[in-house]
């Protein structure tokens, strides 16, 4: 009772907006974003790739189907599973943590992890958890590590041991945006360094990301991780580009057409 009163003097005196929507948060939480726009954040419910986690348009698939990459042996990570799409309201709220420096936005977003992780039961064989490193000059430049910030609250929940320095970008490698799927792999090779062997030898690592693109960058850090001792690698992002967001509203009719 106290607390709701103590709650809602808090929002009269020190009004805040939601940085998406702009609305007013009624409850005086400390939140960037309000619960309209939190709630918008879904998890994608559809089916997946066994390994890789590429959302898949098909309903149905059996428990154990790959994706045409991976059945190609192209995915050099070992599993991987991402919150939601790269889309909408969970796109523009990774762009406000990223570029507009919110990374109170962190401790939600690591709540966003730990329901892939309870969904996943593969994920608890992880030995530890490594955020994707960024280069110090990027990390000067923006202030921080959005990975770290994710993996540290992340490995804090689940109680696993956080390594932040085991694995380092050696290289500042330029934007991948605009970049073919052979092009973004030649620009990230040789890119990542394992920097204490021992500590990883025969270890299940469990990389967090914030957005998984075409999964190159990932593909030269799992390979990086394995030379340097990992006997696999574990990956979690908050989101995953995927050509099923520009479906949208219609990939609902079209999953009925193949129905
Ligand atoms: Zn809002
Ligand atoms: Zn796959």
């Amino acid at each position: 009772m106290f607390s709701a009163v103590a709650d809602s003097l808090a929002s009269l005196l020190f009004p805040s907006y939601c940085e998406l929507c702009h609305h007013l948060i009624r409850r005086a939480t400390g939140s960037t974003l309000c619960d309209s726009c939190w709630n918008q954040i879904q998890p994608w419910m559809g089916t997946v790739c066994a390994r890789c986690g590429e959302p898949l348009i098909s309903p149905q698939v059996p428990a154990d189907w790959e994706c045409g990459r991976c059945r190609r042996a192209d995915t050099l990570f070992d599993f991987c599973r991402s919150f939601g799409i790269y889309d909408g309201t969970l796109r523009e709220s990774i762009h406000l943590f990223k570029y507009g420096h919110r990374t109170r936005l962190g401790k939600r977003f690591s709540d966003l992890l730990m329901v892939l992780w309870n969904r996943w039961p593969q994920l608890a064989d992880a030995d530890l958890v490594l955020p994707m490193p960024l280069h110090r000059r990027r990390k000067r430049e923006r202030g921080f590590n959005q990975s770290e910030i994710l993996a540290q609250g992340f490995a804090r929940q689940v109680g696993k041991p956080y390594e932040p320095r085991l694995f380092i970008r050696t290289l500042p490698t330029p934007s991948q945006t605009g970049l073919s799927r052979r092009q973004r792999r030649l620009n990230v090779a040789g890119a990542f360094e394992v920097r204490h062997p021992a500590r990883l030898e025969g270890k299940v690592c469990l990389l967090i990301d914030d957005v998984l693109t075409t999964g190159a960058t990932l593909n030269e850090a799992s390979t990086v991780l394995k030379r340097g001792g990992a006997q696999k690698v574990l990956v979690l992002t908050l989101a995953r580009v995927s050509p099923l967001a520009a479906l949208g509203s219609e990939r609902h009719s079209l999953e009925q057409d193949i129905l």
